[in-house]
């Protein structure tokens, strides 16, 4: 059989010359970033590293902060809490749809877009903005198993143009969905969509939930093993914006996405794959990142649907 470091450089080697997409436009770092960088790595449960490309650059992880902010929500208050709260939804719309929110009266349907992942914000237990913050930016350390940094400035360029993020925090506490001060909750939302996070970290964050919370690299539990499931459901349903289904349908394993380019694939009980490239599709995914994992996964017999015994 064909080795997992075989499959990935025939991916890497494939596609990583590949055009199509557009840099993320609407936050100015990530304009800039430069278009061509193409990085994987994969992380097993066993804690092994696989790399290649530029699989060490350091690039702004966005949405994916979601799944961490959910897991801290979900271990702080359960899962029921968080569910009935937030929902898990798919919305088929847009990642800030405003649509989205008031087709359902305020109430987000899902926390891996902006208005549940801006309320999620919200219920993590603090005594001000900071402390919430800070609690947030550790529980992305232990995912990753790195001291991860804001960034001022890709902070900066978000903080100065997320006026539609502060406006969709302002109708979630109109319809009462909205559980600290809703600027604040949407300050501490760009700050942690603001942090810098490279291929084998990201791998390391999904390599942890593919091994039931407990982390490979640094040997800690992150988070219980109960929480998992809810978790990788509601990257399945959403995690690729309004492509999770066609995700779901080609690809079959739970991904989450981000504008600065990211994209993480877990393969439960097995590991992640995680890769790096800026240009998007219209939806917010990174094409070169999809093409890979999919090119991967199919070769790897990688997805959760599938029935047969052997590949
Ligand atoms: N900070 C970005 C925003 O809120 C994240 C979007 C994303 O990656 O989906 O617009």
């Amino acid at each position: 059989m064909v080795s997992l470091a075989d499959v990935m450089q025939q991916a890497y080697e494939k596609y990583k010359g590949k055009h199509g997409g557009k840099n993320a436009s609407y936050i100015p770092y990530l304009a800039q970033v430069p278009s061509e960088l193409t990085g994987i790595a994969f992380v097993s449960v066993d804690g092994e590293v696989t790399a290649f490309g530029d699989s060490s650059y350091h690039f702004a992880i966005e949405s994916i902060s979601k799944v961490i902010t959910l897991a801290l929500a979900i271990e702080e208050s359960g899962s029921e809490a968080v569910h009935s709260k937030i929902g898990a939804d798919p919305t088929g719309l847009p990642f800030n749809s405003v649509l989205a929110l008031e087709m359902h009266n305020g109430k987000p349907l899902t926390p891996l877009v902006n208005a549940g992942a801006i309320a999620t914000v919200s219920l993590i237990k603090a005594d001000d903005k900071e402390q919430r913050w800070q609690k947030i930016l550790d529980c992305q350390s232990r995912f990753t198993n790195s001291a991860t940094q804001l960034s001022d400035e890709v902070n900066q360029s978000e903080q100065t143009t997320n006026t539609h993020n502060q406006a969709i925090s302002l109708l979630l506490k109109s319809a009462g969905n909205m559980y600290s001060d809703p600027l604040e909750a949407c300050d501490v939302y760009t700050r942690q969509c603001s942090t810098l996070i490279n291929c084998v970290e990201l791998a390391t964050m999904g390599a942890t939930l593919a091994n039931g919370g407990f982390n490979p690299c640094s040997k800690q539990t992150v988070i219980h093993s109960k929480n998992v499931p809810h978790i990788l459901a509601d990257m399945m349903m959403e995690g690729l914006y309004e492509r999770s289904g066609d995700w779901a349908y080609d690809v079959g394993v739970p991904g989450k996405s981000g504008v600065g380019g990211g994209l993480v694939a877990v393969i439960p009980n097995v590991g992640a794959l995680a890769t790096f490239s800026p240009p998007l599709d219209p939806a917010g995914n990174s094409v070169k990142g999809q093409l890979m994992i999919k090119h991967i996964c199919r070769s790897m017999g990688w997805n959760m649907f599938n029935t047969q015994i052997e590949q």
